[in-house]
């Protein structure tokens, strides 16, 4: 339900139904059961979702989009396993607008089909030529699974750019497998059949429904980076991560961390035995001009000050994180 008082809020019907209106929109969006009054800051925030989802119409015409890169790291060796994806859109008038904003515009406008086609073929064609085997991951909603050929996609992206099934992973988030969860399973299916890599993204958070995995042939699980922020200190945060590592462990799964931003999450990381991880220690997201010097600079000097420290740890490095630097 959505409230507008007047005078407050319109001395007349139009502007007191316009604003009604506005208000049973933002709270259709915060989920069921809601009540929202309207506040003046929510005819600004709809004029900016106009804005955003005329602009997508015309981004990849207008060569607004671009991809950066961020390295996944083994746990094990210190070695780069690959890299991730991530759409950047630079519009005009908004400036840069985040994939966390934009996306969800994408998917509900339709605009969800040639935008993750765009990924898929942009960044499959700049993996090709990356130095040998290193893998690329990408992001994708299952909106696009369903509304898309996502297998024809990924087939046509890979064709093109001459890169092998094997090097791509895709990366799911699992808050949106929710509505569409059959017909995903079947798409995700074929595209393990092709030899394609399936992640469950941002796993860990709200919506952890583990039926999803034996629902979905996932490979890997990337561990939410809302619980690095816990690490090590945090029992909970240590708790969970704990059991998400041993839970992918028994289901053959590997693990991922995501969002590591400094030296003691990492080092509690390699002791639970999660596989690999990403954040900004190790790297923030780079353009893919900048890719093959940090690839080169990173084998030079292996794992020196992301693995071997840790392993070499004792145990007091979990209660007093400060007693490891
Ligand atoms: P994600 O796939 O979980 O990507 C990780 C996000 O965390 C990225 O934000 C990345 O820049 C950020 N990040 C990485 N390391 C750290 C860290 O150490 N600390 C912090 N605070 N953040 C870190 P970004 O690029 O803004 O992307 C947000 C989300 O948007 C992605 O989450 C993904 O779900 C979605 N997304 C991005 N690119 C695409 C795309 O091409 N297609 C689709 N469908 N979704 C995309
Ligand atoms: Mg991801
Ligand atoms: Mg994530």
């Amino acid at each position: 339900m959505g409230i507008a008082l007047a005078p407050v809020h319109g001395e007349d019907v139009d502007a007191l139904l316009s604003h009604a209106d506005l208000a049973l929109y933002a709270a259709k969006s915060g989920g069921r059961n809601e009540v929202r009054m309207f506040m003046p800051d929510m005819a600004l925030n709809t004029r900016r979702r106009l804005a955003i989802e005329e602009g997508l119409r015309e981004a990849i015409a207008r060569g607004q989009f671009h991809l950066v890169f961020q390295p996944k790291i083994s746990l094990r060796t210190g070695q780069v396993l690959g890299f991730e994806a991530l759409l950047r859109w630079r519009h005009p008038a908004l400036d840069d607008v985040p994939p966390s904003e934009f996306v969800p515009i994408a998917e509900e406008s339709g605009q969800i089909g040639p935008v993750g086609q765009w990924v898929l073929e942009t960044a499959c064609r700049e993996a090709a030529r990356w130095p040998d085997g290193l893998a690329l991951a990408v992001n994708v909603s299952p909106v696009q699974a369903v509304s898309t050929d996502l297998l024809t996609q990924v087939r046509r992206a890979l064709d093109l750019a001459g890169l092998a099934p094997e090097r791509l992973e895709l990366e799911i988030t699992e808050s949106s497998l929710l509505n569409e969860s059959e017909p995903s399973a079947k798409v995700m299916q074929r595209l393990r059949t092709i030899g394609c890599r399936i992640a469950l993204d941002d796993f860990g958070t709200g919506y952890s429904a583990l039926s999803y995995l034996r629902q979905f042939p996932f490979n890997a699980l990337k561990i939410d980076r809302s619980l690095m922020a816990g690490l090590p200190v945090h029992s909970d945060a240590q708790a969970i991560i704990r059991m998400i590592v041993s839970l992918a462990r028994t289901l053959d799964l590997e693990t991922v961390a995501e969002g590591v931003e400094d030296a003691s999450q990492l080092e509690a990381l390699t002791r639970y035995g999660c596989d690999s991880a990403q954040g900004y220690l190790i790297s923030r997201p780079m353009p893919g001009t900048d890719l093959p010097a940090w690839v080169a600079e990173h084998v030079a000097v292996p794992s020196a000050t992301v693995a071997a420290e840790p392993l070499a740890l004792s145990q007091a490095g979990e209660t007093h994180p400060a007693a490891s630097r």
